[in-house]
């Protein structure tokens, strides 16, 4: 039978994502959803979490789609409450935030589930078994879309915590994470702030690899016409081309592999398999790359941004 869970956060990733992967999960039935102004059609829906956690006992898992910034005290309250909790990427406003998280599912023997969607998309998985035991050279990821087509109006993105452009970067990263087979570290960083705004529009990253490989990452939310969701790998065994954030990989130009876009499916058929075996999944390198090029980087001050 399907598990009751509650959405909390009803807004564009929520209507794009969330609503129909829960209703095509099999695993899940959506049963309450607790948002200040927005609800589901014939769901039970609530305010706040608050009300929604007295009101519904019977819902053990809950999955929070707010912006990162209210997220850690939605989450805290989900599991201090007893449910099981799911998180949208980034897991947290900070590392501390989402350490704290941890440690509290762990003591009350509850699932928490920090999400990186692009890592479910189509192509990821190929992409890690090719690189695996290649002689890697060079990795540049080129990442560039329109901040107004993806994030109309909203303002959370160019606040403290929004992450600005790292917003869509940390997709980049969750996926180089989990496909370059090494861990590495950034080294330098470039950040564009526009001087209205307080979180950058764009940012360049160099990292450095153990094994010494040339790795960089360019950010940027001011790209019009085409959108550029593309990590470039060269290896000794050829170049391969994981394109349209991880659809698709190549190698030297021919299609090795690709699919439909299912990283919502997958993330719920994870929580569902994470809840069955009593288990929590956070990995916080891709958000430890971007405090770093917080601490690190470079701050230079572009033109003012308005919608
Ligand atoms: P959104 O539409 O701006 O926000 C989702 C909802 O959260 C809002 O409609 C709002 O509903 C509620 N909310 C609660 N506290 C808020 C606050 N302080 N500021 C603004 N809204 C607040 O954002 P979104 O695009 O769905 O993104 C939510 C999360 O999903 C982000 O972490 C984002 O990185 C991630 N995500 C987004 C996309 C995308 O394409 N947009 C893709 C993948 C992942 P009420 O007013 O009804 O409370």
């Amino acid at each position: 039978m399907a598990r009751q869970i509650a959405l909390v956060g009803i807004g564009k990733i929520a209507r794009d994502q969330h609503i129909p992967a829960i209703a095509g999960s099999g695993a899940f039935s959506l049963a309450a959803t607790a948002s200040r102004n927005a609800g589901v059609d014939g769901v039970d829906g609530f305010s706040s979490l608050e009300t929604l956690l007295a009101a519904r006992t019977d819902i053990d898992a809950v999955s929070l789609c707010t912006p990162p910034g209210p997220r850690y005290a939605d989450a805290r309250r989900a599991l201090l409450a007893g449910r099981h909790v799911m998180l949208e990427k980034p897991p947290g406003a900070t590392l501390s935030e989402v350490h704290d998280l941890i440690a509290l599912a762990e003591a009350r023997g509850l699932t928490l589930f920090a999400t990186w969607h692009s890592r479910h998309a189509a192509s990821v998985a190929a992409a890690r078994d090719w690189l695996a035991g290649k002689d890697i050279r060079r990795v540049e990821i080129t990442w560039k879309e329109d901040v107004r087509r993806w994030h109309p109006g909203q303002d959370w993105v160019w606040e403290p915590g929004g992450l600005g452009v790292f917003d869509p970067g940390i997709n980049a990263l969750s996926v180089l994470t989990a496909i370059h087979p090494r861990p590495l570290h950034l080294s330098a960083a470039e950040l564009s702030f526009p001087a209205n705004r307080l979180t950058p529009i764009a940012a360049d990253l160099t990292f450095r690899d153990p094994e010494g490989a040339e790795v960089t990452a360019a950010f940027d939310w001011r790209q019009e016409g085409p959108q550029t969701w593309d990590i470039v790998i060269e290896t000794g065994a050829g170049t391969a081309t994981l394109s349209d954030g991880g659809a698709r990989l190549s190698v030297d130009g021919t299609e090795m592999s690709a699919g439909p876009d299912r990283e919502y499916a997958g993330l719920y058929a994870r929580f569902a398999e994470l809840l069955a075996n009593g288990e929590s999944e956070v990995d916080l390198s891709p958000m430890r790359h971007v405090a770093d090029a917080f601490t690190l980087g470079r701050r230079v001050e572009v033109d003012a941004f308005e919608w």
